[in-house]
C-alpha cells in the first residue's frame, strides 16, 4: 500500500491513513487521504500516528480531546480539496479510497 501519494483531483500530496477502529460485521476496513501539510495541524479534527507496521493509522477526535503523546493532529484531504464533490461522487459510486498502485 502506498502511504504517500497525490490527490487525483487536485495533486496536492496527501497520506493514506487506515482507520485504527476496526470495521463493523459487513464493513470494509475505512481509508481516507489526509492533507499531507496539515499533519501538524492545529485545528484538525483527526488523530493520526504511524504503526510499528509502517501503517499511518487515524481516528477522529472529540471535541476538546487531544490526541496522545507522539500523535498528530490531521485533517482528511476531503474537507480540503478543493475539488471535493469529485470525493462524494466517487463515494455513492462505490469506488472510494481504492488506490490502485
Ligand atoms: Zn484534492
Amino acid at each position: 500500500m502506498t502511504v504517500a501519494d497525490e490527490c487525483r483531483s487536485c495533486g496536492a500530496k496527501v497520506i493514506w491513513a487506515v482507520s485504527a477502529k476496526p470495521p463493523a460485521e459487513g464493513e470494509t476496513l475505512k481509508r481516507q487521504p489526509l492533507d499531507h501539510a496539515a499533519g501538524h495541524d492545529p485545528g484538525g479534527k483527526l488523530e493520526c500516528w504511524r504503526g510499528d507496521d509502517g501503517i499511518v493509522y487515524y481516528l477522529p477526535l472529540r471535541k476538546g480531546q487531544q490526541p496522545a503523546a507522539g500523535h498528530h493532529r490531521a485533517t482528511s484531504h476531503y474537507a480540503r480539496c478543493p475539488d471535493a464533490a469529485h470525493w462524494r461522487n466517487r463515494s455513492q459510486e462505490g469506488t472510494q479510497d481504492a488506490p490502485t498502485a
